[in-house]
């Protein structure tokens, strides 16, 4: 790759002494997941943040959290938070971070300021960036002219040529070299970029804040990262950064652009658009972290074998981020609901009584434990035993029964009585007085069912009416007569 003469052998800027450029790549594994806080946290970036923490695991490497709140126009300390939240309910933990501390800090971008202005002089000084001294207005009307005659647009480097004098606000601008970037990514393979369809771009504003590409650049390098994973709509950001990075004369990170994520309408997943971008979806609708992390980690990547179901354990020893596909990977709610009931299923009764009781707050502790075993094999989510336990904290109205349904709750009145009010001698009460009439099962059940719930929907009969105080239970059947 070429580089302006001046530039070789930069680096020796304050505070960026590094060896000359393509010094020896650092030792240690060192990958970090990069988000900015300007929204809430999306699937996509909980995909890169597993697939960071399990190659790090794997490699006895170090995960680093960054914060990019750069943009103080959109950045809310909440949403640095949420980052926080979602991913400790994923169970992930980092070795560096804001909230942690770490040998490398600051890791917010808004502390780190002086670092990319001290880059910044390192450029110039090299002769590796310019100072643009256009205005808005010039810059526009460029555009424009490059719009009205048909040509993708590039700066015309008039300030590298020709600067107008008497100014002083200005940004640096990169100066981009002839020739063409390429890299191994990890997931794409050769990727080539012509550096011509590239112009000079800024790196700082005039206000001396960074842009995108030149504060990642410079932390990336700062902070000795040797693997950056990443979602493939970065993949046009990549050539700009290894630019700066060789400009700077530091050693290239490794490259994993991972594929985009779409949705079952095969558009990529957007927060407009989709609502299972969000990743506290997940967690409202009582998925369990278990599951999606399995479910994330099959975005993308899968073990070679037919095995489908991971343990976060599991997933640190297999996982090869070589092994991600190159093509979109489509969300599939029923996979996810499928993985979902496995690890219901998997919970000790216990277990998922204390994961079920955030979801039932208006029930006692005592009750949702009794509830379990009804729901354990029917629960896609955990959110779902709201509607089928509501009869539970609500009133619902008597429905209005037919005749021979009301004949039907009127036996079953009968056949209660005296019942030890348990789950099974209730179902074998129920189950000897439709064996006398000769009544199927739902033929019974649905109007008791409706009489005591309201719904045509809940767990299994007997377990529908143990539930309920016999009390109420004999009032509700009672007063549909
Ligand atoms: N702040 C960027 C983002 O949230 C980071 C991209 C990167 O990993 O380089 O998309």
């Amino acid at each position: 790759m070429a580089v302006p003469s001046e530039a070789r052998g930069a680096g020796g800027g304050k505070g960026l002494a590094r060896p000359a450029r393509g010094g020896s790549p650092p030792t240690q594994i060192r990958v970090r997941m990069a988000p900015s806080p300007t929204g809430f946290v999306h699937l996509g970036s909980a995909r890169t943040a597993l697939f960071d923490y399990l190659f790090a695991r794997r490699q006895a490497g170090v995960f680093v959290l960054r914060v990019e709140d750069t943009d103080e126009a959109r950045n809310q300390p909440h949403f640095e938070t949420a980052i926080y939240e979602g991913l400790h309910w994923l169970g992930l933990r980092w070795e560096e971070g804001p909230d942690v501390g770490g040998a490398y800090g600051p890791y917010r971008q808004s502390e780190r300021m002086d670092l990319y202005r001290e880059a910044a002089a390192s450029l110039l000084k090299a002769g590796a960036a310019y100072r643009c001294y256009c205005t808005k207005e010039e810059l526009d009307a460029e555009r424009e002219a490059a719009r009205a005659a048909g040509r993708p647009y590039k700066y015309s480097r008039r300030c590298l040529t020709n600067p107008p004098v008497g100014r002083d606000q200005f940004t640096v601008r990169f100066q981009v070299p002839a020739g063409e970037v390429r890299w191994d990514d990890l997931v794409r393979g050769e990727v080539v970029f012509d550096l011509d369809t590239i112009g000079d771009f800024i790196v700082m504003r005039a206000d001396a804040t960074p842009l995108y590409n030149f504060s990642v650049a410079v932390d990336d390098a700062r902070m000795e990262i040797s693997h950056v994973f990443r979602g493939e709509e970065h993949i046009s950001n990549t050539p700009a950064q290894l630019l700066i990075l060789e400009a700077l004369g530091h050693p290239r990170p490794t490259y994993a652009h991972l594929p985009v994520i779409v949705g079952q309408d095969r558009q990529k997943l957007s927060k407009r658009k989709h609502p299972e971008t969000r990743l506290a979806l997940y967690q409202e609708l009582g998925y369990l972290p278990e599951a999606m992390v399995n479910y994330l980690a099959l975005l993308g990547w899968n073990a070679g074998t037919e095995q489908e179901i991971f343990t976060l354990a599991e997933l640190e020893e297999v996982f090869d981020i070589a092994r991600v596909q190159r093509s979109s990977a489509m969300f599939d709610w029923q996979k996810l609901d499928w993985l979902n009931g496995h690890y219901i299923r998997q919970l000790s009764a216990e277990e998922l009584a204390a994961r079920l009781a955030p979801f039932l707050p208006e029930l006692q502790p005592d009750v949702v434990r009794r509830a379990v075993p009804a729901l354990q094999e029917r629960l896609r989510r955990l959110a779902d035993a709201r509607e089928l336990l509501e009869y539970l904290w609500t009133d619902p109205a008597a429905p209005d029964l037919e005749v021979a349904d009301r004949d039907k709750v009127r036996a079953a009145l009968a056949g209660l009585d005296g019942v030890a009010w348990e789950p099974e001698p209730i179902q074998a009460a129920l189950d000897a007085l439709r064996e006398r009439e000769g009544w199927s099962r739902n033929a019974l059940f649905k109007p008791v069912r409706r009489a005591v719930t309201g719904r045509d929907i809940s767990p299994p009969i007997h377990d529908t009416l143990a539930l309920l105080p016999r009390e109420e239970a004999f009032r509700r059947l009672s007063r549909v007569l």
